[in-house]
């Protein structure tokens, strides 16, 4: 028949307003904001930078790669790298972002960035209660706006959090097996070149 799919539309829409009054599962709205629905682990809003440690600064996972600033579709990304390095979240001497800022009047949270960076050093936050006047003061975020605590992203998005701990701990693991073993082996030939030294007779003569 035609226009069944309207009809049956419309019965949906009015059972919902009916049923709303009398049973809170038809209610899918609340009074925002003094209510707020309760998120999930897959919400996004715009990015963030994660940091480790105590000090947001030192603790920045971003090593200025540039990936994330070349891949953005709408170039709201900002990066200058620095010119000297830090240890990165591995313990590797790395550059970091001297600057970067994120116009997110512009980001249209494809999350693209996150996708592309290497370094697990962009997530995306689920802070969405942004509005503003101030489109300069208050949505042109600089790094120090935009870092927030390796805790903080265990908070909103636990099970991608833990996985990527997990994945730097082996990282870390494997990076000190192979000091210890460059250690080892250093050790090993000094105590090799030692004894041949103590051979060799005084004054270097051989007969
Ligand atoms: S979420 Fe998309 S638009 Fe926003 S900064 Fe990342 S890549 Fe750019
Ligand atoms: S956030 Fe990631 S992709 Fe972007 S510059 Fe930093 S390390 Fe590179």
């Amino acid at each position: 028949m035609v226009g069944e799919g309207i009809l049956k539309g419309l019965v949906e829409t009015a059972r919902n307003f009916f049923g709303s009054y009398v049973g809170k599962d038809r209610l899918t709205t609340v009074q925002y904001p003094e209510e707020r629905l309760p998120q999930i682990e897959a919400a996004r809003s715009f990015p963030f930078l994660v940091y480790d440690g105590p000090d947001w600064d030192k603790g920045m996972r971003c090593v200025a790669c540039q990936i994330c600033e070349k891949e953005c579709p709408p170039k709201c990304i900002l990066i200058k790298k620095s010119a000297d390095k830090k240890p990165d979240a591995v313990g590797k001497p790395q550059f970091y972002p001297a600057v970067f800022n994120i116009d997110i009047s512009v980001c249209m949270s494809c999350q693209i960035c996150v996708e592309v960076c290497p370094f697990d050093a962009i997530k995306m936050d689920v802070d969405y209660d942004l509005s503003t006047d101030d489109r300069f003061g208050d949505l042109l975020l600089d790094k120090e706006r935009l870092a927030k605590s390796n805790e903080y992203y265990n908070a909103i998005h636990p099970t991608e959090a833990a996985a990527v701990d997990a994945h730097f701990a082996e990282e870390r693991a494997k990076a000190e097996a192979k000091a210890k073993a460059a250690t080892e082996a250093k050790a090993a030939a000094e105590a090799k070149v030692a004894p041949a030294a103590q051979e060799q007779p005084v004054g270097g003569e051989t007969q």
